[in-house]
């Protein structure tokens, strides 16, 4: 049960720090953002996320996580911040939603960049990219391919999304060794202190960031063996960003987008002219994101399992609260996640065409597409 002091508390313990930066603002390394009750040029406003408060050193102002929250646009009163909040952050929705005109207003203008992944090693992760492009063709590469296709990728949507195979886990790694210092390699994620990281992926999914690769992951052929498993993340960095990302960047108002599970349903959907991200799994999911969609219209497109019917229960709230709209496509039964769906569609089962074309190819603009 949630009584209103405990909601108060949780809501005092969210990280100061995360709602700063979920209200637009700048966090330098000092915690410091410019002071959201006084107006000033440098920034004097003291983040102390240990104890989920904040003090001007310009005005003199403290408070809590709920005080800052305040602050947004021409100011909400406690109680509102209290409702924006607990919807926010906690799922919870006093009976019809009542989101104040005031939040609705973006609170990040549009130049700012949201919170960005570090794109530190993007150098090392591209070099590796086009290394494994250029690779002889290799019994793997050929293995890759034909799982991809079997998946029912075509040869452009695979390039599109820059996708490529380790060719020779050796070869790869003495040209990485031999290229980067280990420390580097380490802190990258492709190795750890006992050697590379895609030993057994040789399927390497780049996620794009301003046309900057910042993370990767790497999958199997097939299915895993018995004590394996599908995906392999960078040692210590499980994606910081969405699969498709810089996709928001191209889209007119009012465009449809889907948000999927995984990096294969956003490229099935790509595939068949729609618009997709995917965000992989729910805890993944940064509610700063949300405001990414602002504008558009939002298509949860999540697996038929009940994991995904939970996670549209979890995200719906946070995009209610920017009054962003989302609808929920359902697959059809017999199709756990959406690249299923297009497998099917792809071969000789009829009858799905229509559940595609219905609303997949709608009115969606993009300004040019970025090839990887
Ligand atoms: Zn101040």
């Amino acid at each position: 049960m949630f009584t209103e002091d405990r909601i108060l508390e949780d809501l005092k313990a969210l990280d100061i720090v995360q709602i700063a930066i979920d209200l637009g603002r700048q966090v330098n390394r000092q915690n410091l953002i410019h002071c959201t009750f006084h107006n000033e040029k440098t920034p004097s406003l003291k983040l102390y996320p240990k104890d989920g408060r904040f003090k001007c050193f310009g005005c003199g102002k403290t408070g809590s996580t709920i005080d800052l929250y305040t602050s947004v646009g021409n100011g909400l009163s406690f109680s509102e911040a209290v409702r924006e909040m607990k919807s926010r952050y906690l799922g919870i929705v006093d009976g019809q939603p009542r989101i104040t005109q005031r939040i609705a207003k973006p609170v990040i203008t549009k130049n700012e960049k949201p919170t960005v992944p570090s794109e530190q090693f993007s150098p090392i992760y591209s070099s590796l990219q086009a290394f494994c492009k250029q690779y002889q063709a290799t019994d793997i590469k050929r293995q890759a391919l034909t799982y991809l296709t079997g998946r029912a990728f075509s040869l452009e949507t695979i390039r599109h999304f820059g996708l490529f195979v380790i060719p020779d886990v050796k070869a790869t790694a003495s040209f990485l060794t031999s290229t980067y210092s280990r420390t580097d390699l380490e802190a990258s994620g492709l190795f750890s202190p006992k050697g590379f990281m895609f030993f057994q992926h040789p399927i390497v999914i780049p996620y794009y960031f301003n046309n900057q690769i910042v993370n990767l992951q790497a999958r199997c052929i097939g299915n895993p063996s018995t004590n394996g498993w599908k995906y392999q993340y960078l040692r210590e960095r499980t994606p910081s960003t969405m699969f498709n990302i810089d996709v928001l960047q191209n889209l007119a108002p009012g465009s449809k987008i889907y948000l999927t599970e995984g990096a294969f349903d956003t490229m099935a959907i790509t595939q068949k002219g729609g618009v997709a991200v995917s965000i992989n799994s729910v805890t993944l999911f940064k509610p700063e994101w949300v405001k990414l969609f602002r504008g558009l219209k939002v298509c949860f497109f999540l697996d038929s399992d009940g994991a995904g019917q939970e996670a549209v229960k979890k995200l719906a709230p946070l995009f209610l609260a920017e009054r962003i709209s989302a609808s929920t496509k359902t697959l059809p039964t017999d199709c756990k996640d959406v690249n299923e769906w297009l497998i099917k569609w792809s071969g000789q089962v009829n009858g799905y065409p229509a559940y595609w074309d219905q609303d997949l190819n709608n009115n969606n603009k993009t300004n040019g597409t970025n090839t990887h």
